[in-house]
């Protein structure tokens, strides 16, 4: 399971929901979205009106749904939680829309996996409140408008420029999240560690916090793993040492490189000479779907400058021959 992907025990998913900030200002970093973001919730409520559409964009686990969570409970509102794939019919989503109750926040995680027809539903639905449920087939069919309570729609994608035009341009505000600064994951650790009722010195948030690639659900995830390995140690206090051996352990590097991330270096060196490789072969020969390698471990690969992105395909950095500890070829492409 790559790190950035929801845990998946229901033990580990009641820690990382019990992690989750509640409010805006429990929320850290990414100054620029909480403060617009602050900005409209206010203003919706001095007009006494549903939050106008939220779009939130960027890489897995920067905070998509504990933003949704928190727009819900700054506007006092229930929340229903869905998803794109999870939509694949018009009528998945008319069932939905219908059973929201006035002021009710929608949020749709991965919006741009949901089918075309679902699309155009939620068109209308976003900008006039109504939906045409159609009943019938073929020449029979007959469309019966429905009339909608208004809603805060709350849609999260990877990446913005998947989403068609026309549903885009439907969302009165968009946010896009940045990975985080590693000053700030340390926040968000010393946070959790307090709730976790862990023992932590600052050079071993740090540790942590420098191997979390600049997500915030990576930071919580490697600190549990962390106290795992400190409980069976029988460590009181967690320093720089203890924190870097327990994540080794777990093949999350210094530099915050897990598994698939190695292996996409890996394969593009060993197999493609250092690449050009189209994204497609380069994710087959790792055993991954083209997305988790475009959204999960790309962007830190890129940002972190071992990947580069060609017109002929993907390449690896001399940085990254040097962080696989593989030489480089002469002739390899830079
Ligand atoms: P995905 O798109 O994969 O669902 P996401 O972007 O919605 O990911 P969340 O599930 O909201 O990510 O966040 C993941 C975890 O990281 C949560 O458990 C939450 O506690 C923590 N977290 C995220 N953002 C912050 C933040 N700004 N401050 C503190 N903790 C955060």
């Amino acid at each position: 399971q790559p790190l950035t992907a929801s845990a998946s025990e229901p033990e580990e998913r009641a820690l990382e929901a019990a992690l989750r900030p509640k409010n805006l200002d429990d929320f850290v970093g990414q100054q620029r979205v909480r403060r617009q973001l602050s900005l409209v919730l206010e203003a919706s409520k001095i007009r006494g009106r549903t939050a106008d559409h939220v779009l939130l964009s960027g890489p897995p686990g920067l905070g998509k749904t504990t933003l949704a969570m928190i727009i819900a409970a700054e506007m006092n509102a229930p929340l229903r939680i869905s998803s794109g794939p999870a939509i694949q019919h018009a009528g998945d989503l008319a069932a939905i829309l219908s059973s929201l109750s006035e002021g009710e926040v929608l949020f749709l995680d991965e919006i741009h996996r949901m089918s075309r027809p679902a699309e155009e539903m939620l068109y209308m639905a976003m900008e006039d409140f109504r939906v045409d449920i159609v009943v019938g087939k073929g020449a029979g069919a007959t469309a019966i408008p429905l009339e909608l309570p208004p809603f805060t729609l709350v849609g999260a994608t990877t990446r913005a420029g998947l989403l068609p035009g026309p549903l885009r341009d439907r969302f009165g505000f968009t946010g896009h999240l940045e990975f985080y600064a590693t000053a700030e994951l340390e926040l968000v650790l010393r946070r959790s560690a307090m709730l976790m009722d862990m023992k932590v010195n600052s050079a071993g948030f740090a540790e942590v916090a420098g191997r979390s690639r600049g997500t915030p659900r990576i930071a919580n995830r490697l600190l549990r793993r962390v106290r795992d390995w400190a409980l069976v140690h029988g460590i009181e206090q967690i320093d720089a040492r203890g924190a870097s051996e327990a994540l080794d352990m777990y093949e999350v590097d210094a530099r915050g490189l897990d598994r698939l991330d190695r292996n996409v270096l890996h394969a593009l060196c060993t197999k493609f000479g250092g690449g050009p490789v189209g994204l497609s072969t380069l994710a087959i020969a790792v055993g991954e779907e083209t997305e988790t390698v475009e959204t999960v471990a790309e962007p830190y690969l890129v940002r972190e400058g071992l990947l580069g992105r060609t017109p002929r395909g993907r390449i690896a950095t001399a940085a990254a021959w040097a962080h696989m500890g593989l030489a480089m070829p002469a002739n390899a492409v830079l």
